[in-house]
């Protein structure tokens, strides 16, 4: 594959993502462990307690399937669990149950945005290595910091919870690619319903760095999009640092403090052979190809093509139509919308005013629909497009609904958002014509920004019930009507 490695950074994801099953992978507790006390979903499996015997929870390997598929892997016949042993407080068992040698699927591919300014439009292709279903461990709880803590606590209803374990090839080049590979996957799981980014730790990612060719590090326990891009810009400037004074990378496991944004040695890497891997004598090897084509018939319509069909059927851009099919939610509301009104101003109205809103408000369009239905973004487009309110009119309707409710008629009369006629527009004009006469000779003597100004001035006398577009018009010809009125 080419690529465009600028500086010899590679980066290599180990994404787990937690499947929204309602049971553990190996056990029937429960996997609701957002909304529940430390400690509550436990049993003597997901507690490692001896002589438990582990049951295969075959909604979990279906979606680890589907999710192998959307990532268009080469599902395989046969999937064998295997034991990884290593021992941490949050694995009582002393190993982890895992996939090895025969995992779910093989070499997929995900498409993503390119970073680079000046080639909008064109991807980059990231390869997927191995897709397998793995166990969640316990979740550690420090006080503090992780190298300060006096102790740590531990969850257990984590313990077990099913993961789907998404690994690529060092095909990132930057951070940021990192983060924008991770916001595709989100989206793709999303879309095939078995996964739920909002949920806190829903996602979590390691991270292998190689600078230049080097030795490379892991980067363990990411836990954020927002924490991706940090953990490696720090651990690259780290990896750089150490080159440039002549020192090699050594190859070992750091652990990422989300806190300080920093990366902390935890131990020199440990190779492979030091898990003792080897198959789960407990559970039997499990034929999954014959699952596949029933599974392929359940996956929707991706992103990927919902972008193509968004830009084909609605004539919009590429941008918005990425914009609108990132996120199912706002594709449907777009869609529900479009299909009542024009395509393109709708377009630019749900990607760019309603999606900046709601990003925000940190709040998703699920939990926006509540507030505002595909019906009332009709009305408000069509009062627009009528000329019953101002862009500004819109956009402040949009903003009430989200953070008060309400319709947006009742908005309308309630705010006195109804556009003002040409007359009350000139005497607004007028009026700050008069008012500001400093500005007026600055944009006389050829100053733009003092339009801008004078356009404010206006905006803010008519609070925002005229278009900008016509008082700056209006604006323009009053001013040089003076002019030639002088001379
Ligand atoms: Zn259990
Ligand atoms: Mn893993």
């Amino acid at each position: 594959m080419k690529s465009r490695s600028t500086n010899g950074v590679k980066i290599g994801l180990e994404c787990h993502a937690q499947l929204l099953t309602k049971s553990k992978l190996f056990c029937p507790c429960s996997t609701d462990y957002h909304n529940s006390e430390p400690n509550t979903h436990v049993c003597a499996t997901c507690l490692g307690l001896p002589g438990a015997l582990p049951v295969v929870n075959e909604r979990a390997i279906r979606y680890g399937i589907k999710v192998a598929l959307a990532l268009g892997c080469e599902v395989q016949e046969e999937i064998i669990f295997y034991r990884k042993n290593y021992y941490y407080p949050d694995l009582p068992r002393g190993f982890q149950i895992t996939q090895y040698d025969f995992p779910i699927a093989l070499n997929g591919l995900v498409r993503i945005e390119s970073v680079s300014d000046g080639d909008g439009g064109k991807e980059r292709e990231i390869r997927i290595r191995r897709v397998h279903m793995e166990e969640d461990p316990g979740r550690l709880v420090y006080k503090g910091t992780i190298d300060t803590a006096k102790y740590s606590l531990v969850d257990y209803n984590r313990s077990g919870i099913p993961l789907v374990e998404i690994v690529t090839e060092p095909d990132l080049r930057s951070p940021k690619e990192a983060r924008i590979f991770l916001g595709k996957l989100r989206s793709i799981l999303g879309y095939l319903g078995v996964f739920d980014g909002d949920l806190e730790g829903a996602m979590r990612v390691d991270a292998n760095i190689s600078v230049g060719g080097g030795e490379r590090a892991e980067v363990k326990n990411i836990s954020s999009y927002k924490g991706v891009e940090r953990a490696l810009s720090f651990e690259i400037t780290r990896q750089k640092n150490l080159l440039r004074r002549g020192l090699g990378v050594k190859q070992e496991t750091r652990h990422y403090d989300e806190v300080r944004g920093i990366t902390l040695s935890m131990r020199t890497k440990e190779f492979e052979h030091d898990y003792r891997y080897f198959p789960e004598p407990d559970l039997v090897p499990i034929r999954i190809s014959d699952l596949v084509e029933e599974i392929r018939k359940e996956i929707p319509e991706l992103p990927d093509e919902k972008k193509e069909r968004f830009v084909s059927q609605y004539s919009i851009t590429r941008e918005h139509a990425n914009a609108l099919t990132f996120d199912r939610d706002i594709a449907n509301f777009y869609e529900e919308v479009a299909s009542k009104i024009n395509t393109g101003l709708c377009a630019t109205w749900v990607a760019d005013v309603l999606k900046g809103e709601l990003n925000y408000r940190a709040i998703s369009m699920r939990e926006a629909s509540k507030r505002i239905s595909a019906v009332d973004f009709v009305a408000i487009l069509n009062h627009l497009k009528r000329g019953v309110i101002t862009e500004r009119g819109a956009t402040e309707i949009i903003r009430e609904m989200l953070d008060r409710g309400g319709k947006p008629d009742e908005i309308v009369r309630k705010k006195e958002l109804a556009s003002i006629g040409s007359t009350e527009i000139e005497k607004a004009v007028l009026a700050v014509i008069k008012e500001n006469k400093d500005a007026v000779e600055d944009y006389k003597a050829g100053k733009k920004e003092a339009l801008n100004f004078l356009v404010g001035q206006v905006m803010k006398k008519t609070r925002g019930r005229a278009e900008p577009k016509e008082v700056t018009e209006m604006l323009k010809e009053k001013i040089e009507s003076r002019i030639l009125g002088k001379f």
